[in-house]
């Protein structure tokens, strides 16, 4: 079967099977070849890779990727794009379609039964109003995989690859850059999808580091101190931590700039992943 990428043939595919998009599940399909190409290429993909799709949609994506890799598994919540998927995939015998909600589905037991516990490369057009949702997901189960190669709205993928003291840097910045490295890849205009987004959109990779970036023994303090700290982004760290969600006193917060060496003047903003991990790891058993 011809490649689907092109907006001839995408109308067609929608026409034949009268596909309706739905808007709250974030459908908007890739028309572009070269974007497609462009994205198998930045996840890096060979015959060795397995590789977990998110939303295959009608498959455009999936086809590209499939030429490239060992095997793919892409998972798809909308029950009318299962039919089109098995058509449009039906040439290829290395991609199996699971019809599931990604944010519901056990993803460890999908990546023993069905690619034998091996990494995985995760690759996604994903739906914009679950972005976040999905990427922590991948992170916070510490899913086995090396990359995850999504295209993102412009405006978050910029949050993630954040550093301290932009604006763009904030609590999404950290989580991820305390799992991944980051490299924003490409840039992508509306133009390229049916029907169009109305923001500009940007491919991502997050390379999953060995080991977190920095040490922290416990994980829900860290990230509860920097959920505080971006909370009130415009109080010093001092009133942020004592008036936050972690309900900390004053003087213990005190304390803890003084042992760590951190003023706190400062604004959370300013601090980076490792100065938030002192801050966390102070706490232990203090709370
Ligand atoms: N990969 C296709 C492409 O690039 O043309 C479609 C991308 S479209 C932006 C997002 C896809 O994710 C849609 O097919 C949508 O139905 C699917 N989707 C939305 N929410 C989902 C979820 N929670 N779990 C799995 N798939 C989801």
């Amino acid at each position: 079967m011809d490649k689907i990428a092109s907006p001839k043939k995408t109308k067609e595919i929608i026409q034949e099977y009268q596909f309706r998009f739905s808007k709250s599940l974030g459908q908007n399909f890739l028309i572009d070849k070269n974007i497609l190409e462009n994205i198998v290429e930045a996840a890096n993909i060979t015959k060795e890779d397995c590789v977990v799709e998110v939303g295959p949609g009608i498959g455009s994506l999936t086809q590209h990727i499939a030429d490239k890799a060992g095997k793919v598994v892409a998972v798809e919540i909308d029950r009318n794009l299962i039919p089109i998927l098995q058509k449009t995939l039906a040439d290829y015998d290395n991609i199996e379609v699971i019809h599931e909600d990604v944010l519901k589905v056990d993803l460890h037991e999908i990546i023993e039964k069905k690619l034998g516990g091996r990494k995985v490369k995760v690759i996604g057009n994903l739906p914009y109003y679950v972005t976040t949702p999905i990427i922590m997901k991948f992170l916070e189960e510490k899913i086995p995989m090396t990359s995850m190669t999504v295209m993102i709205q412009q405006e978050v993928a910029q949050r993630m690859e954040a550093v301290p003291s932009t604006k763009d840097y904030g609590a999404l910045s950290i989580a991820v850059q305390y799992y991944c490295e980051p490299k924003i890849m490409l840039k992508v205009p509306p133009s390229v999808f049916i029907p169009q987004p109305k923001v500009d959109s940007t491919v991502i990779r997050l390379d999953v580091l060995e080991k977190p970036r920095v040490y922290v023994e416990k994980e829900k303090l860290f990230f509860g101190i920097v959920k505080d700290a971006f909370g009130k982004r415009r109080k010093t760290l001092l009133n942020a931590l004592s008036t936050g969600g972690l309900s900390l006193s004053k003087e213990l917060v005190k304390e803890a700039f003084e042992a760590t060496n951190i003023d706190g003047n400062r604004r959370g903003e300013t601090l980076s992943i490792q100065e938030f991990a002192e801050l966390a790891n102070y706490f232990v058993g203090k709370l």
